[in-house]
């Protein structure tokens, strides 16, 4: 008799709202995101579990905690890795704002002295200013048709790992009083940086469309000719691929404020120098601020 109704349940957590997302779940299929016909997806609070998953650097680092929290608070999300970075990110400002309320931080650099200023921003209002993205993205290079995907959460789980080390390893640098020892630990960061660039950008690349001599069109979809391609194209190719993924990637909430700066250096008649910014929201902040 384990599946008895809990006379508890009326009191379990109820949606706090609903938010929309940059993608309005073109990209997803039914076992990724389950759509609502609103296109609206609910937004509840984070339960104690969600919260203790959140303070666990490991779970932070792989992904899991996001991955588990995106699932609890948004039931409508069924495989949040598969999902895109930028939907992840505005539901992660959603479940903050579910959670602890409207109030948010944020910073943005002062334009003068590049110190990092922070500010609080309204949950309410950072959505509103949600951008959205196209059905598809399409570079258009030596007679190609380059069709490119947003970055995928699993994505950028595996670039913030590989920054992460690299972050380590040039930390550790310091410590090495060789000096060819030193250089070549720096040189491989550095090629692993780039292996890696290479490798999102190739995975990026959903299909290539072009004419072939008798007029008829060929999509090529196989992921070994496509990675194939890369190799052997031209530099230009992977550059404007380059370019239209940080264009779709910068693709989300885009709130401009008023910020302050207090540094010494540009007090104005003993007053903080003012100025209007887009912040930055650091999705995952809010986890380990208490
Ligand atoms: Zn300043």
């Amino acid at each position: 008799m384990a599946n008895t109704h809990n006379p508890l349940s009326a009191f379990y957590r109820a949606p706090k709202f609903f938010t929309a997302i940059p993608s309005g779940g073109k990209y997803y299929t039914p076992d990724i995101v389950e759509m609502p016909d609103t296109n609206d997806l609910p937004v509840f609070a984070m339960t104690s579990k969600d919260e203790l998953i959140m303070k666990n650097p490991d779970a932070l680092l792989n992904g899991e905690a996001v991955v588990q929290v995106i699932q609890s608070c948004v039931p409508n999300v069924k495989d949040a890795r598969r999902m895109l970075s930028s939907d992840i990110d505005v539901l992660l400002i959603a479940i903050q704002g579910a959670s602890y309320g409207d109030d948010i931080d944020v910073t943005a650099n002062c334009p003068k002295c590049e110190n990092q200023c922070s500010a609080v921003a309204s949950v309410d209002t950072a959505l509103t200013t949600m951008g959205s993205l196209q059905d598809s993205y399409i570079a258009e290079v030596n007679g190609l048709s380059i069709k490119i995907k947003p970055f995928t959460y699993a994505n950028t789980i595996k670039a913030g790992i590989t920054n992460f080390r690299s972050t380590r390893s040039l930390q550790a640098l310091a410590d090495i009083p060789d000096e060819m020892e030193r250089l070549s630990l720096f040189n491989e960061n550095f090629k692993q940086i780039s292996a890696l660039n290479y490798e999102l950008t190739a995975e990026s690349i959903e299909s290539i469309t072009f004419t072939d001599e008798n007029g008829e069109k060929v999509v090529v979809t196989d992921r070994a000719h496509l990675t194939e391609f890369l190799d052997n194209a031209d530099t230009s190719v992977g550059a404007s691929i380059e370019e239209q993924i940080t264009a779709i990637n910068g693709i989300g909430i885009n709130l401009e404020m008023q910020l302050e700066c207090d540094q010494e250096g540009c007090l104005e008649d003993g007053n903080p120098y003012p100025f209007s910014s887009k912040v930055n929201f650091d999705p995952v902040n809010f986890s380990t601020a208490s």
